[in-house]
């Protein structure tokens, strides 16, 4: 199967087989190809009303919607550059991203205008509402909009498609600058690597602001003609229900343990689902094993971010590896480098930092020339920041993000070692290890432990268990017992939230 390799084509590759269905809800509502196409035209012509042209920012602050997923299809055939802001972000962040990207429209939630106006007034941007039923002054104006308004045909492969917001480890969100390319390139790599047909669909839980939802989701639907089950957001006894009207499914590394939780998890339940991707957070071997013992699926893990989008995935055929995230796409490729020297570690195994370069890597952070010579190499890798390894079959390991290592006494300590020893005491069920400050040692090891249900642990005996494996200035300090991690909507545990709460913890001594 050929896939577009212009997000424009997406849409039109399809006329021919028009009343195929693009998407569908749990409410019964459906969306054919041919309506996907009229109905992201006219909101596309209501963006055109309210002045935008090809290349300008069309800011996003929406719950999830069908008329969301129409939206961002809207901006990218009209070739205006589609900013997500994530629904928990606070008018003050939202100030923050309207005035950076400086979009012409800022499409918001009805219940928020009253609060976002001044301050588009202030940023000179335009608001539109769009509600999650579709109500709003965006879908009224697209009612209004005639069908055969002219959009753009030709597009350039190197135009920005869309602008993510990335928190760094310092200062404001920097905005990742993606483009046509970088969004077509990889949701062909992707729909090829997962061998996405027209008869797939995919049961879609995750958020609409996030590289995940919708570029891995959507753009590999939309690459391969296959369709959406859209569910509003991801709920584990939900998402086991309608499993059985999709044949793949893509989630976080939570949503796996929840729907390990739901007792009606079991080979019948999975039956018509051909693929489980998991990625966004790392994937703890125990939900891997857990999840193929229950069902007989065997997760497929894949590593991305958002200025990358999907760097490597395991591979479809061939052995999918707990712990690991796989080798490099089709095009992309991977390399360790060492932290201190900056030299390429050719031998396997070794740990360091991970380089990226491809044509799925983004142009740089926009208005941040500072910020995007520093994170590529001089020979044009993107510095992605994760620590890893490579191994002698070309798989990908995380080891975790520089920023997150520990030095502690002076010596380098990789929280992901730590925290595979933890995991696998009796007793518990996962654990975080960060670093905080410490009167002696500068930074002090420090791990929250979650304990499984029922199981009874002691800081002592944690420590006792993991000093017998693991070299001293490895061994936490201190274990705080936790019921739960701090995690955000992608499932990423917040080490930032965890430095945070035990800052002080050997503050006396
Ligand atoms: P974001 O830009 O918010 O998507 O975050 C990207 C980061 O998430 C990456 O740099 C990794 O640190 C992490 N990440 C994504 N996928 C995985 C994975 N499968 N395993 C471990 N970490 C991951």
């Amino acid at each position: 199967m050929s896939f577009a390799t212009d997000p424009n084509g997406w849409v039109e590759q399809v006329a021919g087989g028009a009343q195929r269905v693009f998407l569908r809800t749990s409410q019964g509502r459906e969306i054919s190809y041919a309506a996907l196409r009229e109905q992201s035209h006219r909101i596309a012509c209501a963006l055109m009303r309210r002045g935008v042209v090809p290349g300008e920012r069309v800011a996003v602050q929406v719950d999830k919607s069908v008329e969301a997923v129409l939206l961002y299809i809207a901006c990218l055939r009209l070739g205006a550059v589609f900013v997500p802001i994530n629904v928990a972000n606070t008018p003050n962040e939202v100030e923050y991203f309207l005035r950076d990207s400086r979009p012409r429209v800022a499409v918001i939630r009805p219940q928020d205008r009253h609060v976002l106006e001044p301050l588009a007034i202030e940023a000179g941007v335009a608001l539109e509402t769009l509600g999650e039923n579709g109500d709003g002054s965006l879908c009224e104006l697209a009612a209004e909009c005639a069908d055969d308004s002219a959009l753009p045909t030709v597009f350039d492969a190197d135009a920005l498609a869309a602008i993510v917001y990335t928190s760094g480890t310092t200062g404001r969100p920097k905005g990742a600058m993606l483009t046509r390319a970088n969004l077509a390139s990889n949701a062909v790599a992707l729909a090829e690597t997962w061998r996405f047909t027209r008869d797939d669909v995919l049961l879609h839980t995750l958020p609409l602001f996030h590289i995940h939802g919708l570029f891995a989701a959507i753009n590999t639907v939309l690459a391969s003609g296959s369709s959406l089950f859209l569910l509003p957001k991801f709920d584990a006894a939900q998402t086991l229900a309608h499993l059985r009207e999709a044949t793949v499914y893509m989630g976080v590394p939570t949503h796996y343990t929840r729907l390990l939780q739901q007792a009606e998890l079991n080979p019948q339940t999975t039956a018509t689902v051909r693929l489980f991707v998991s990625g966004s957070a790392p994937l703890l071997p125990d939900t891997h094993r857990e999840f193929l013992s229950r069902t007989g699926h065997v997760i497929l893990e894949r590593y991305g971010m958002s200025e990358t989008l999907i760097n490597t995935s395991n591979p479809y055929e061939g052995p999918r590896l707990p712990g690991s995230v796989g080798p490099p796409l089709k095009g992309t490729a991977i390399r360790v480098v060492n932290a201190e020297t900056g030299a390429v570690e050719l031998e396997p195994g070794v740990v360091g930092t991970l380089q990226v370069k491809g044509p799925n890597v983004f142009v740089g952070y926009w208005r941040d020339e500072a910020k995007t010579h520093g994170e590529f190499s001089a020979d044009g890798w993107f510095k992605t920041g994760d620590v890893g390894r490579i191994d002698a079959a070309g798989y990908v390991h995380i080891v975790g993000r520089a920023k997150d290592l520990v030095i502690s006494g002076g010596y380098n300590v990789y929280p992901k070692e730590v925290e595979t020893e933890l995991d696998a005491l009796a007793g518990v069920q996962e654990s975080a290890v960060f670093g905080v400050p410490h009167p002696d040692f500068g930074e002090g090891v420090t791990a929250a432990v979650v304990p499984k249900p029922g199981a009874v642990l002691s800081e002592q005996a944690i420590i006792d268990s993991v000093k017998a494996r693991l070299a001293r200035y490895k061994v936490p300090k201190r274990i705080v017992l936790v019921e739960e991690l701090p995690r955000n909507t992608m499932g990423k545990v917040q080490k930032n939230t965890l430095r945070q709460m035990f800052a002080a913890i050997y503050a006396d001594g």
